[in-house]
């Protein structure tokens, strides 16, 4: 089975768009979508619905959990809080709707997916360093967690040492004995220098994940923002993949 695997989308309908359209082209059996579909960009309602029509799996991520009221967004930046505050005045009581029912966790023959991780995932931590990753291994079984949140891709590959090792690789084969957190990336805000959409297919007969970056209409999505009044700090830095 063929899996794709987007996350943290944020309103963003062009990169969205752009990443469907390959997706489409590939040719996969499931579409998986970690979560954050809304906050930060100028499409939530948008992006939704498309969400709603295309993905088998969808999870609930932490912005699309603030704008319908569940998680405080006290704690975001003030300029995330800005954007969610505007998104949860726009999002439509379908799309509420559909967010409200949304999953924190799901797994499907044997693969794991979560929005932030795997331990206690109602908390939005992140992995970042080696024993954050070490922690997570100890809390799910099977050999692989898809996850997102961070907007960064990486792969975590516990090795039969007991050690997380880290990697950036576009390609990394499944190797028996090991086990893998892999962070897909963000679709609609890439915070790795690298402002191109990002996603992964797991090819589950071959073993094989596939980091993949699209070019998108960067333009289009900022002009939107500002026509919208959205912060300035969250329009630039999708151009700088920052
Ligand atoms: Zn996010």
């Amino acid at each position: 089975m063929r899996y794709a695997i987007i996350s943290d989308i944020h309103g963003n309908l062009a990169a969205l768009e752009q990443v469907l359209k390959q997706i489409d082209e590939t040719g996969v059996d499931q579409l998986v979508c970690l979560g954050d579909v809304v906050g930060y960009g100028p499409y939530p309602n948008e992006c939704c619905e498309i969400i709603q029509d295309k993905a088998d799996i969808c999870l609930l991520g932490n912005h699309d959990s603030a704008a319908i009221g569940l998680t405080d967004a006290a704690y975001f930046n003030r300029y995330a809080r800005s954007a969610i505050g505007w998104t949860a005045r726009v999002l439509n009581e379908k799309n509420a709707a559909f967010l409200r029912q949304l999953p924190m966790t799901a797994v499907h023959q044997g693969l794991m997916f979560v929005h932030s991780s795997p331990l206690q995932p109602e908390e939005w931590n992140y992995v970042f360093t080696i024993d954050e990753a070490f922690d997570q291994f100890q809390s799910f079984e099977q050999q692989i967690c898809f996850i997102g949140h961070s907007h960064i891709p990486i792969v975590w590959n516990l090795q039969e040492s007991g050690f997380p090792k880290s990697s950036v690789a576009l390609k990394v084969k499944i190797v028996k004995g090991c086990r893998y957190i892999i962070n897909v990336g963000s679709v609609g805000q890439p915070r790795d220098d690298n402002p191109d959409a990002c996603y992964g297919i797991f090819d589950d007969a071959q073993k094989i994940f596939s980091l993949h970056r699209i070019r998108y209409n960067v333009a289009q999505t900022q002009q939107a923002m500002r026509d919208l009044d959205l912060p300035v700090f969250l329009i630039d830095r999708l151009q700088f993949g920052k």
